[in-house]
């Protein structure tokens, strides 16, 4: 069917254009008949008389709209279905805008009828003054309304997951802008601090020496935490780059626990340190490998009363550094959450030792990202044994 006149352009039926009149002369012309064109359109329509009755329609309506002949000619369009064609749309613009305009196309409804539940319909009306009839045509276009909703939340969705990543970006590229700024200086504070103690600025008491000591394990304290964001941030923004090379592993171990010995003045912890008689070699990146032991042993000294064991061995193609602390010991099922960034169990051993929650995560993307992994048994009150495995060889 050709398309009517718009709203905007009225036809009118009393001066009929001469291509209307041509089409109906062809139409005649050509034997068709009003019931073989209604029967061949796919929309719903239906011819309703000037009192909005509805005087005839096309079989597509019955079946689309589950209505049968009885309860449908000669009746008021909103009483169909039980009344469930009352739509305050269809009197809209049955009754304000058809009268004004003579056609109308396009009307968008969206109904909710019993029987079908919600449809989106599109309204093509007619006024044909010279019969006293109005004819409708009625699309159906709830499917390609859904595709549609289908596709705009989909489209919202990926909006939302860009938008997401570039935030997250941008705090981790804050993160390691700061944590960049904050470590220059310390260097400086740790480096005047050994200068101090050497009495090479002049002579220092016993009691000067101890407070330097404190103050360069301060300074040592905050450095590592800086590099532990650090560290996070840059296997965030994904410009974690590894330098591999062969290392004595058994030295890289024994360097941690030396450094971390007696953890803080009020805090001391028997570490010890169990390694193989012969050198182990290893292809892989010192600077992690040892953040990773870091993080391990820097975590059993501060949640652990008792002593720190860290054992070193070897075993086919893999090495193993296991950290065992008789510390109070992590819940079966939060063992998983607590390599998750920033993830602290709130006990208050926890909050009384300070810390940043993402010790274990770096440890856990370092570790993978050298083929490796970290993973923790532990029992409630006995303790914890965190293992750091590596491949020997280069992946
Ligand atoms: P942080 O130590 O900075 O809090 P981590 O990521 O290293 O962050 O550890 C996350 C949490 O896991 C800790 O806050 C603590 O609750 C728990 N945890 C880690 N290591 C141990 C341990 N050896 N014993 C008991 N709890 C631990």
């Amino acid at each position: 069917m050709r398309e009517g006149p718009k709203s905007d352009e009225p036809a009118s039926p009393a001066e009929p254009r001469p291509a209307r009149e041509r089409l109906d002369e062809e139409i005649r012309e050509a034997g068709i008949t009003a019931a073989d064109i209604v029967e061949s359109i796919h929309d719903p329509l239906v011819v309703l008389t000037s009192d909005l009755r509805v005087r005839v329609v096309n079989p597509v309506f019955y079946e689309q709209f589950r209505v049968s002949p009885e309860e449908t000619t000669g009746r008021l369009i909103y009483e169909l279905g039980n009344g469930q064609w009352d739509i305050p749309e269809l009197h809209t613009l049955l009754e304000e805008i058809l009268p004004a305009n003579d056609a109308f196309d396009g009307y968008e409804v969206t109904h909710e009828f019993e029987d079908l539940g919600w449809r989106v319909m599109l309204l093509n009306a007619r006024r044909l003054d010279h019969l006293q009839l109005i004819l409708l045509v009625i699309t159906d276009v709830t499917d390609r309304k859904q595709v549609e909703a289908l596709r705009a939340a989909r489209d919202a969705a990926e909006e939302a997951r860009k938008a997401a990543e570039e935030a997250n970006m941008v705090k981790s590229q804050f993160l390691a802008t700061m944590s960049h700024e904050l470590r220059t200086p310390l260097t400086g504070v740790i480096g005047l601090t050994d200068l101090l103690e050497t009495d090479v600025l002049g002579p220092t008491t016993g009691r000067q020496k101890e407070s330097l000591a404190r103050i360069r394990r301060s300074a040592w304290h905050l450095v590592r935490i800086i590099d532990e964001i650090m560290a996070y941030a840059r296997s965030e923004t994904g410009r974690t780059e590894i330098r591999r090379e062969r290392i004595p592993v058994t030295d890289v171990v024994r360097e941690v626990v030396e450094m971390l010995g007696p953890v803080s003045d009020d805090h001391e912890v028997d570490l010890r340190l169990t390694v193989p008689d012969e050198p182990v070699l290893v292809a892989t990146d010192r600077g992690k490998l040892s953040q990773i032991v870091v993080n391990l042993v820097g975590n059993a000294l501060k949640f652990s009363e008792a002593p720190v064991h860290v054992r070193l061995s070897v075993a086919d193609d893999w090495i193993q550094i296991a950290v065992e602390d008789a510390g109070p010991g992590i819940p079966a099922e939060r063992q998983e959450e607590i390599f998750e960034p920033f993830t602290q169990l709130d006990g208050s051993t926890t909050r009384e030792k300070g810390g940043t929650g993402l010790g274990l995560a770096v440890a856990r993307r370092h570790a993978r990202l050298l083929g490796g992994d970290v993973d923790v048994k532990s029992a409630v009150g006995e303790g914890s044994t965190f293992s750091l495995r590596l491949p020997r060889t280069s992946q």
